[in-house]
């Protein structure tokens, strides 16, 4: 196979209904850009029949890859996984569920070749497809990602854009783990440009993002973004102290004074006041401890159990 000009990074986690949608829809769009080209489907550890259906599409489609993961690793590691294996000059990342359209990749493309452009951002134009709680949601953790000082490129772009082999570089290159890469490629710095897009509904299947995956993603955001969480901790740490040392000299005076404090409901409130801060504050302490331990570690975020480009080019397997 030749040197792809791009590659398509597909991450998919139990997608079996809307795989035959997406490929009817990817296809054309792909094979109408004049340039090889090559589909990496991060096969994110699904449990249903993705796997096989992209082994059947394989068979009469030569420039699908799929990488397949051992365990499910999260939507930002599987795209993380697809980028480090990447080969094209550039690299566009799209959800399988057809709520970014295909037929922009041709744009963006064109744009980032006639404007030598390193990132083109896919921005949503509307979100009226999104659930009324998807939309909450989703403004409170952007005006929070913004609160924190966090760039995260343009307005209600999300992980559907294209970069350059320069930026893909770059990414692979962070040492960082649990990266979230809307507000990791901002950062670089690179020249960009965006393309904005009406977000559709999902075509088939349901959100493979439940609420805990959303708080995850939200906590490593904030914690990636910023140690202001941190300061917080200590901000609130200072509050308890000070109202500790207040109802000390007021139990004093009380106390010199004659007054018989009867003590048990403030004796409550202190111990439960002072109990809450400090969890409060080793909680968020223990985020960041734990990042730096994941970190030290250096574990992978991901596992590969195969990919078929190894498999075409007659390397070894994994069983
Ligand atoms: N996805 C993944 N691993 C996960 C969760 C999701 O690879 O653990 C993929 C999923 O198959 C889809 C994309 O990430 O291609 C976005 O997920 P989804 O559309 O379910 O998220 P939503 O649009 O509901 O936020
Ligand atoms: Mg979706």
């Amino acid at each position: 196979m030749p040197q792809p000009v791009l590659t398509v990074v597909v991450p998919m986690f139990d997608e079996e209904d809307v795989l035959p949608l997406f490929v009817q829809r990817l296809r054309p769009v792909v094979d109408g850009l004049g340039v090889p080209y090559e589909v990496l489907v991060v096969d994110d550890g699904s449990r249903d029949r993705t796997p096989i259906l992209l082994q059947q599409h394989r068979h009469t489609w030569p420039e699908l890859r799929v990488l397949r993961l051992r365990a499910n690793a999260g939507h930002q590691a599987a795209i993380s996984a697809g980028l480090a294996r990447s080969r094209g000059d550039y690299a566009v990342t799209i959800d399988a569920d057809l709520q970014d359209p295909p037929e922009l990749i041709g744009q963006m493309l064109q744009l980032a070749r006639d404007e030598q452009l390193d990132v083109v951002y896919g921005a949503r134009s509307d979100r009226s497809t999104d659930s009324a709680f998807k939309r909450v949601t989703a403004r409170g953790y952007y005006d929070t990602m913004r609160r924190l000082g966090a760039d995260h490129g343009p307005r209600h772009a999300g992980d559907y854009r294209l970069m350059s082999r320069a930026t893909v570089d770059a990414v692979n290159a962070l040492p960082e783990h649990h990266r979230v890469l809307r507000l990791v490629v901002p950062q670089f710095g690179f020249p960009s440009g965006v393309l904005t897009y009406r977000r559709e509904e999902r075509a088939a299947g349901r959100s493979k993002y439940p609420l805990s995956k959303m708080l995850r993603l939200a906590v490593d955001s904030i914690t990636g973004a910023s140690i202001a969480p941190l300061r917080l901790a200590t901000w609130t740490g200072v509050l308890g102290f000070v109202v500790a040392m207040l109802l000390l000299i007021y139990a004093l005076v009380g106390y010199v004074v004659g007054l018989t404090v009867p003590g048990w409901a403030s004796t409550i409130v202190i111990v439960t006041f002072v109990g809450g801060t400090q969890l409060l504050c080793l909680g968020i302490l223990g985020e960041y401890v734990g990042r730096m331990y994941t970190a030290q570690l250096a574990r992978p975020t991901y596992y590969v159990a195969h990919d078929s480009a190894d498999l075409a080019s007659g390397q070894p397997q994994a069983p």
